[in-house]
């Protein structure tokens, strides 16, 4: 039901627009923190080293910053390239190195205070990391290494129990913090789980499990406005069943809403992936064709009835029969908007009641030719008046 791929989808582009949100955030905080550091260990850490250090990491805040930037300033474009993901996992990895690599460089065995001191500033640091990106695992490993790694690797080396202890912390808490991140992914990705239902939900006709009106206003709309850009034809047929007020009176309204349903399996079976099959209302249906010329669209119509004229409908052990009848309007080229659309078809389905039923009619054509050449079409066919328009 809930489509997984788009759920990562979703999450992975949730993750990184608060990452890069949490990078502009972050513009004086994390140089201003670098500072502090410095400060705090003026006093016990070689001058150049630490001077070198911090203009590293305000260079690379800065690089974060332009990189942010770039990264709204693309718009919805920047939700459709992974580069974008590639650019924050590099940079990311960046930055965790230059605070790792200069950690190296403070743990010595000399002065444990400035061990301690780096040492628990980069745990906070690589937890901040872990929350900032839950959702790409590999990422946070490698930053959480990048910055916890070098220093415990001078911490093992100094080997005294203090430092053999602080290092072995250090680990466990990146496994703790591995699994926490992991639990904010999961909670992030049950949100958008949820999201999504909800979203279907809102679209989806619960009885006849195809588009609601809403849904297909939407893709309708879309549909024609792309047909008058590109100058394509496309189309609407509109169904209604016929008599079926028969059925609610003769079996029961759960009849008429079993006949609702059957036929949206129906009309779902019938229509390609390109095209919007929804319910509008009462027993009516409409399906949207993105690019049709007449004879395709009069032979869907042509299929539809023979369909529904063949479909086995048995409530209760009843059998239903039920039949339709179907208006159809297809765009001026370069004009009509959906709304025109429909109510051309609603017009031309008028002419298809009055005409008989169980048939079609189209909007705004010359009567179909009356010939012998092609009865079936003839019979099944009760051409519109021209009207409106
Ligand atoms: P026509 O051939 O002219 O279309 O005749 P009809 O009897 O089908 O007339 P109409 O389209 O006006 O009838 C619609 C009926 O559909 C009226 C309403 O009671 C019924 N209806 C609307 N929504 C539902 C529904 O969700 N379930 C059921 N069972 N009936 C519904
Ligand atoms: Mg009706
Ligand atoms: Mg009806």
């Amino acid at each position: 039901m809930v489509d997984q791929t788009r759920i990562e989808e979703a999450l992975r582009t949730e993750h990184l627009e608060r990452a890069y949100q949490q990078a502009v955030r972050n513009q004086i905080f994390s140089p201003l923190a670098a500072l502090m550091v410095t400060i705090g260990l003026w006093p016990y850490v070689d001058h150049a080293l630490l001077a070198g250090w911090l203009a590293l990491l305000v260079i690379s805040s800065v690089v974060r910053q332009r990189l942010a930037a770039a990264y709204f300033a693309a718009g919805d474009a920047r939700f459709e390239s992974v580069r974008w993901e590639h650019i924050f996992a590099g940079s990311m990895a960046l930055v965790s190195l230059i605070w790792g690599i200069g950690a190296w460089f403070f743990v010595r065995d000399d002065n444990a205070l400035v061990d301690v001191y780096t040492y628990i500033f980069l745990i906070g640091l690589s937890g901040g990391t872990a929350a900032q990106y839950a959702s790409q695992g590999s990422v946070t490993v490698v930053a959480i290494l990048f910055i916890l790694g070098p220093a415990t690797v001078s911490m093992l080396n100094v080997g005294d129990a203090l430092h053999y202890c602080m290092a072995l912390s250090g680990m466990m808490y990146v496994v703790a913090l591995y699994r926490s991140s992991e639990m904010l992914a999961a909670a992030t990705r049950r949100a958008l789980e949820l999201t999504q239902q909800l979203e279907d939900m809102a679209r989806v006709d619960a009885l006849s499990g195809i588009a609601n009106r809403r849904a297909l206003n939407e893709e309708g709309v879309r549909i024609a406005a792309h047909a008058v850009r590109t100058g394509r034809r496309c189309a609407v047929l509109m169904l209604d069943v016929d008599h079926f007020k028969r059925i609610n009176d003769s079996l029961g309204h759960s009849a008429g809403d079993a006949v609702i349903t059957a036929l949206g399996g129906l009309l779902s079976r019938m229509v390609r992936a390109d095209e919007v099959v929804g319910r509008i209302g009462g027993e009516e249906f409409a399906i949207v064709l993105p690019d049709a010329d007449e004879p395709q669209v009069m032979a869907l119509a042509r299929r539809v009835l023979d369909a529904v004229r063949e479909l086995k409908i048995v409530y209760e052990g009843v059998a239903i029969p039920v039949t339709v009848s179907i208006g159809v309007s297809i765009n001026v080229p370069g004009d009509d908007t959906f709304q025109s659309l429909l109510d051309h078809a609603d017009q031309a389905l008028y002419d298809a009641k009055r005409g008989g039923r169980d048939r079609v009619a189209i909007f705004g054509s010359l009567p179909a030719p009356a010939s012998g050449s092609d009865d079936a079409l003839a019979a099944g066919i009760a051409p519109a008046n021209k009207t409106g328009s």
